[in-house]
């Protein structure tokens, strides 16, 4: 990777289908594998209820810190394509998924452009985006909502119970 342009973003991973910790396990790695980018640390693995749909399997949450050259847009078709090698398929909102990749941050950037939002909308009221995140990053800042531990104090239910590493 070159010295000039790089980036920390942060990247939501999610899936609750077909052994999701080996979803997780699998996409940390292919994360490390992209062209340009580095994998700086990863999240524990989380337990978490569904919301908005609730009638499908419990997920399996986790967050994990890049470094890249790629610009979001190149990193949105990069994670679009892993997601797609996971067999992931999408039909409604909200529905049971092997494996679902944000851009929750990038740098400090504010993004609002088809197909891309930057940071992603929902992350500061998302307790299973915010706790692994904060482990990995307690001072992160949301731009244009603030310190990421003020949101999850106002959005957290509970404390989402943190999963043994082995897939
Ligand atoms: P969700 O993650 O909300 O369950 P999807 O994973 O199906 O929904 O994403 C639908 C679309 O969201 C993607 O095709 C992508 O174009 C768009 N999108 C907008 N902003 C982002 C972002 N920050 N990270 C990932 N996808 C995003
Ligand atoms: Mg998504």
């Amino acid at each position: 990777m070159g010295l000039l342009m790089r980036h920390i973003a942060f990247i939501g991973l999610g899936s609750n289908l077909e052994e999701p910790r080996s979803q997780l396990q699998r996409a940390f790695a292919e994360l490390a594998g992209l062209p340009e980018t580095r994998l700086v640390t990863r999240s524990s693995l989380y337990r978490s209820a569904p919301m908005g749909y609730l009638d499908q399997p419990e997920f399996v949450n986790a967050v994990a810190k890049i470094e890249t050259a790629l610009t979001p847009q190149a990193l949105l078709r990069c994670l679009l394509q892993i997601e797609h090698r996971h067999g992931r398929e999408r039909t409604f909102r909200n529905a049971p998924r092997t494996l679902d990749l944000d851009i929750l941050l990038y740098g400090d950037a504010q993004l609002h452009e088809h197909g891309l939002t930057i940071p992603h909308p929902q992350m500061h009221l998302r307790p299973f985006v915010l706790q692994p995140l904060l482990e990995i990053a307690p001072d992160a800042a949301i731009p244009g909502i603030g310190q990421a531990v003020m949101a999850f104090e106002k959005c957290r239910t509970q404390t989402l119970e943190m999963l043994p590493d082995a897939a």
